[in-house]
């Protein structure tokens, strides 16, 4: 039987794309090569991981940005058997000591920058066995009390000759783990099967309709769920990818977009608000050559949208899970016959999460397990199984227990769907308001206040009231400039006209900042917790 493994993408880009490019800013500077010359690193990285000891199964642990010795990692590991595991760099150090020794990790990847956190941790980390610092030269004087190695130094000193073995396509490739917004973290394994028809499902035209014509820029993070899989699409095709390194600010993004002639981006709405923030700053009109956008992660502001599309770029909204190999499950492109709808109906039908892929299933279903209408007003829990849908949590069969049923993951997220069958998203079972017995939708509440001009982010949240049990409360981050400007009545005077009454948060309360989980989303718990006294003593 042939294997749909990783061996497969990398070989086809030595073989039909060997000339492409790959662009890697990292903190010594840019780096330019081909796909051949990848393809010749990633079997020296192969030779020296085999030289270090590592062999099938074995894990690997990465600590790093995205840059090329973060992609070579993603093929050298998994084509030799073994497994890669990205530690989220935003989790807090006792989330990372927890999943690497859960993972078993025995070699730690590390980008210079995370040096000072792999300090404070290191004397933790059970079976970590030696270091290997992401660079060319220097930092041998760690003091550390296991082996330090240089990656450059190590691929050097390896052959570039290398046998590629046809691992089983249902071998795990790759582990990461969830956000642990309750509780900590539940590990997922991907195999290289999943990856690999997760990573042809995106290339379709009806889905992100990556090409070899594509410049890609991979904004979301490597450490989180690999950048959503997206370098092995477009490696798989042969794009040119552009890897922004460590913390690529707006002014990088815009940069990279302009030199090297990025046409897809992708990453969670609070990046590209601050992207358009920084456009609009600089009075920037135009954006080209960039003309898709793939945004997920949660749910992207209808007026973000709409901003992006007045630069000419087209927004591709995508739904998924660390569980569903990230944002690959479901995704909105309007079908041929719902095309000429009207600017706004097509707005809200792509700020829809949309349909799911073809190898993808879901359903809708009530509190106790029966399956709902798909009228676009039956509210449940959505409910998914499919090619690339994890169907345990690692090593936790408790929580695998919890959260399958009869083979299908329960996503937490409530939701309609349509007759066309779009999946929209009204709440996270654990976010939802309930007021006086009645559902709020926090994600329209804050898709609405987030279309008021003077508002950066907004949060609805739900808050102990003493007689509608709860009521929502919305926390706002303002534009910079808009301070003392815009008063809370303003504010609540724009959502009147755009929510039903009772939806209406009471209050806006004014931060600096929105706390944000490891994963970039607003951090609804901490602020739940913050703010649960709110309203004691209102109403009676
Ligand atoms: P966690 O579940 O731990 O927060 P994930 O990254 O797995 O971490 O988040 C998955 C959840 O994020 C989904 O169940 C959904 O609630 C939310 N989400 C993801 N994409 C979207 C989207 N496009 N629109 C709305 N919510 C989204």
């Amino acid at each position: 039987m042939f294997m749909l493994n990783i061996r497969h993408i990398l070989e086809r880009a030595r073989l039909y794309f060997g000339r492409k490019e790959i662009v890697s800013r990292t903190d010594e500077g840019y780096v330019r090569y081909t796909y051949r010359d990848m393809f010749d690193r990633v079997c020296r990285l192969i030779n020296a991981l085999e030289g270090l000891g590592i062999g099938y199964g074995d894990r690997v642990a990465s600590m790093a940005w995205n840059t090329h010795r973060h992609l070579e990692l993603h093929f050298a590991v998994p084509v030799m058997g073994a497994v890669l595991h990205t530690v989220n760099l935003r989790y807090s150090p006792e989330e990372m000591i927890y999943t690497i020794n859960k993972a078993g990790d025995r070699i730690l990847f590390v980008d210079p920058d995370m040096i000072p956190t792999v300090r404070k941790i290191l004397e933790k980390l059970e079976t970590v066995e030696s270091v290997v610092i992401m660079s060319s030269k220097g930092h041998e004087d760690l003091g550390f009390n296991k082996p330090v190695y240089i990656y450059e130094e190590l691929l050097e000193k390896s052959s570039s000759e290398c046998r590629l073995r046809d691992i089983d396509e249902n071998s795990p490739a790759a582990m990461c783990f969830t956000s642990g917004t309750t509780g900590f973290p539940k590990g997922v394994t991907y195999t290289h099967r999943g990856i690999f028809l997760r990573s042809l499902a995106t290339c379709l035209a009806d889905t992100y309709a990556l090409s070899e014509r594509d410049v890609i820029l991979h904004i979301v993070p490597m450490f989180h769920i690999s950048s959503w899989f997206m370098p092995y699409a477009a490696t798989l095709v042969g794009a040119k990818q552009v890897l922004p390194g460590p913390r690529p600010k707006p002014e990088i993004i815009y940069d990279l977009i302009k030199k090297e002639g990025v046409t897809v981006s992708d990453g969670a709405p609070t990046v590209w608000i601050d992207f358009l923030n920084y456009l609009r700053t600089r009075g920037e009109k135009n954006i080209e050559p960039l003309r898709r956008l793939i945004i997920g992660g949660s749910a992207p502001p209808k007026a973000l949208i709409k901003s992006y599309w007045e630069l000419g770029v087209e927004v591709y909204h995508a739904w998924g899970m660390t569980e569903t190999y990230d944002s690959a499950a479901a995704f909105t492109r309007p079908k041929s016959y719902l095309e000429d709808l009207s600017e706004e109906a097509r707005l809200g039908l792509v700020a829809k999460q949309g349909l799911p892929f073809p190898g993808i299933e879901v359903m809708v279903v009530d509190e106790s397990g029966k399956p709902l209408p798909w009228d676009g007003r039956s509210i449940g829990e959505l409910l998914i199984r499919g090619a690339w849908v994890v169907e345990e949590y690692y090593g936790d069969p408790e929580a695998t227990k919890k959260s399958f049923l009869n083979g299908w993951l329960r996503t937490g997220d409530l939701v309609t769907i349509d007759g066309e069958g779009y999946i929209e998203i009204v709440d996270r079972v654990k976010d939802v308001i309930k007021s006086g017995g009645e559902w709020i939708s926090s994600v329209r509440v804050e898709n609405e206040a987030m279309a008021h001009p003077a508002v950066l982010e907004a949060v609805a949240i739900a808050v102990p009231h003493p007689r509608w049990i709860e009521r929502p409360l919305l926390i706002v981050k303002l534009r910079e400039g808009y301070a003392g400007k815009v008063s809370k009545e303003d504010i609540l005077g724009f959502l009147r006209e755009r929510l039903p009454k009772w939806w209406v948060p009471d209050d806006v309360v004014f931060v600096d900042e929105i706390p944000k989980t490891g994963t970039g989303k607003f951090d609804k718990k901490v602020l739940r917790e913050r703010f649960k006294d709110y309203y004691r003593g209102s109403g009676l």
